[in-house]
């Protein structure tokens, strides 16, 4: 059972991991190229953890897993992280 949101919703988990405003963050798909913000993607959310797809071609960029006090990030899809420190 996954329930299908925008990337807002994956910018919460990442935010937890992160010390930075995820949802500005940029990530470009290995699988097309493509640049979006992570508010932009796709964001798949289920028991398990939280999957983020590039919304052009569904290419998994972000795989996170929350579970007995670790995360692990699953960061395949994503050729460039670019995160703005600017205010
Ligand atoms: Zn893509």
């Amino acid at each position: 059972m996954e329930n299908k949101l925008d990337g807002n919703a994956a910018a919460g988990t990442l935010q937890e991991i992160f010390p930075f405003e995820m949802t500005l963050a940029q990530v470009t798909c290995t699988g097309c190229g493509t640049t979006n913000v992570i508010g932009a993607t796709a964001a798949y959310m289920h028991g398990m953890g939280t999957i983020v797809r590039c919304p052009v071609c569904d290419t998994v960029l972000i795989r996170v897993v929350h579970a007995r006090g670790r995360y692990w990030l699953d960061m395949r899809g994503v050729r460039v992280l670019e995160i703005s420190v600017e205010a």
